[in-house]
């Protein structure tokens, strides 16, 4: 598989951190230091930042998403953001699947199929989380697992969408603890990912699909993990709320 078929992303997602000030602080201390990145630079704020992060983003390299959308466009959803609210807001890119979302908040296969299809129809870019708990990596079924939400999430996704969603790989054990995937183990499984697309949709969507790998990945990790062939890019969680370490992995990335 070519690697030049495809730009890397490197996304943050900074989860229930930072105030719009805040928001505004860091995406303006990451203008300078990301200006130059050979590859696409995204930051995934609270619904409260959207505002604020997108204005300090205009006009530079980096572009700006949220982290959750609900299916319905509106309606009597309490607490809940609809994807065309993020769209009018000027997002471009939502996560969708986050095991935190999966684990915390009830969020399932079926419920992140909905919000992928949603968002989709709404124009924005989706990045598709997927990834196994520790429990099933020792049991063997990493694969399997990873197979059977990527396939799920993608239902009814037609080939020309593909190219609006980015999958990550996130393996729950190493989100948030510092551990980290090796680099082969996160290239397995990525590979395994593209393998599936290359099933469902043929070689070429394969060729372009964009997967990255998360799971504690940081300033030190970064280059090792991107160097593999079928590691497309980071979503980063810890290290994308220091513009200094988030930069650092954007170099990574670019090489
Ligand atoms: C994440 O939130 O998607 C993530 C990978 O977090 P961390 O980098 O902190 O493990």
């Amino acid at each position: 598989m070519n690697k030049s078929l495809r730009p890397a992303v490197i996304a943050g997602n900074w989860k229930m951190n930072k105030t719009p000030d805040e928001a505004v602080t860091l995406i303006k201390e990451l203008i300078p230091l990301v200006k130059d990145a050979d590859c696409e630079v995204v930051a995934c704020v609270p619904f409260v930042d959207l505002h604020a992060a997108i204005e300090a983003a205009k006009g530079t390299n980096i572009k700006i998403g949220a982290q959750n959308c609900h299916w319905e466009k509106s309606g009597a959803f309490t607490g809940e953001v609809s994807a065309e609210m993020l769209k009018a807001v000027g997002a471009e890119y939502v996560i969708i699947g986050h095991s935190e979302r999966r684990t915390l908040f009830g969020d399932n296969d079926l419920t992140v199929q909905k919000r992928t299809r949603a968002a989709l129809n709404a124009g924005l870019k989706v990045i598709l989380c997927v990834g196994e708990y520790l429990e099933q990596r020792e049991q063997g079924i990493t694969t399997e697992v990873v197979r059977i939400q990527t396939k799920i999430a993608l239902l009814g996704v037609a080939k020309e969408e593909l190219k609006n969603i980015i999958i990550a790989y996130e393996p729950v054990w190493a989100i948030g603890t510092g551990k980290t995937a090796t680099a082969e183990q996160a290239n397995e499984v990525n590979k395994a990912i593209r393998d599936l697309i290359a099933e469902l949709y043929g070689k070429d969507a394969a060729d372009a699909m964009v997967i990255q790998y998360g799971g504690s990945m940081n300033a030190g990790n970064a280059e090792e993990l991107l160097a593999q062939p079928d590691v497309d890019g980071g979503l980063i969680g810890g290290a994308s709320l220091k513009a200094e370490d988030f930069s650092k992995i954007v170099a990574a990335a670019s090489k």
